[in-house]
């Protein structure tokens, strides 16, 4: 078989697996969301985790929870030109056949590692956001929940950190940072959800490891069949029912050809 007609059965497979599924869920992450040109936080020395380190090599990782706490202001000054990147941002093809395939009864349910929105965006209804969300912020002194966007804004015009209007504390988005625990409440959901499932498509991650990718584990070891779509090989690439090394924005939508 050619590359050309292996990649197209491919995706006629991972349709027939999604069509024949009763609790389809999807797994997604940053290569979802570096197709709509927001950068991977944790890419190793290009995101932007490593950008606020390497401006204040002589400090503590200011986007470690320990860091945004002796000094929001780096804090800030790093994280702002991301978060008006991503603000300014649209859901890309893969996102919205996503929120297509979630429509049409296909999947249940999207778990991701993005905080950017995206997903929501592009009109997903059940997403669970597991490292965290732009959507809100929190004081960090009372714990009032605030929405994020206006406060970001606010910051873009005048540069000051975000503060409580109660309290005055300093309002910290609901982003997860390092050193910081995953949001208990979004995990529980998000297992919830995969102990049931019998199919797992991931999708634009390279699944390093770490609390949230096991999820997958948990999903494979209870017998659901794990489909990956991503550019780069993955530690479940052996365990996958199927794998397309390809775009995502390229294989979704190409997906739902296969599913009217
Ligand atoms: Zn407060």
């Amino acid at each position: 078989m050619s590359e050309i007609s292996e990649y197209f059965s491919q995706i006629r497979s991972a349709a027939d697996i999604l069509r024949q599924s009763h609790l389809a869920v999807t797994f997604t992450g940053a290569g979802l969301s570096t197709r709509s040109g927001i950068p991977d936080f944790r890419s190793p020395g290009t995101g932007l985790w490593a950008r606020i380190d390497l401006s204040r090599r002589d400090e503590p990782n200011a986007a470690s929870i320990q860091g945004f706490a002796r000094n929001p202001q780096a804090f800030y000054n790093g994280f702002g030109p991301l978060v008006e990147k991503i603000f300014n941002a649209e859901p890309n093809p893969a996102h919205f056949a996503l929120a297509k395939l979630e429509a049409d009864g296909y999947i249940k349910t999207i778990i991701t590692q993005n905080a950017d929105l995206l997903h929501l965006r592009a009109g997903s209804q059940r997403v669970i956001e597991v490292h965290g969300t732009l959507l809100e912020a929190t004081c960090i002194r009372c714990y009032k929940v605030k929405p994020a966007r206006p406060l970001f804004l606010q910051f873009f015009i005048d540069g000051q950190v975000p503060r409580c209007r109660e309290c005055n504390g300093v309002m910290k988005p609901n982003v997860i940072l390092t050193g910081e625990q995953l949001p208990k409440i979004a995990i529980i959901a998000a297992r919830k959800a995969v102990q049931k499932c019998d199919v797992m498509l991931i999708a634009g991650t390279s699944l390093p490891g770490g609390p949230a990718t096991e999820l997958v584990e948990i999903a494979y070891d209870q017998g659901a069949k794990l489909i990956l779509v991503n550019l780069t090989p993955t530690l479940f690439d052996s365990k996958a029912e199927i794998v397309i090394k390809a775009d995502v924005v390229k294989v979704l939508p190409a997906l739902l050809n296969y599913l009217p």
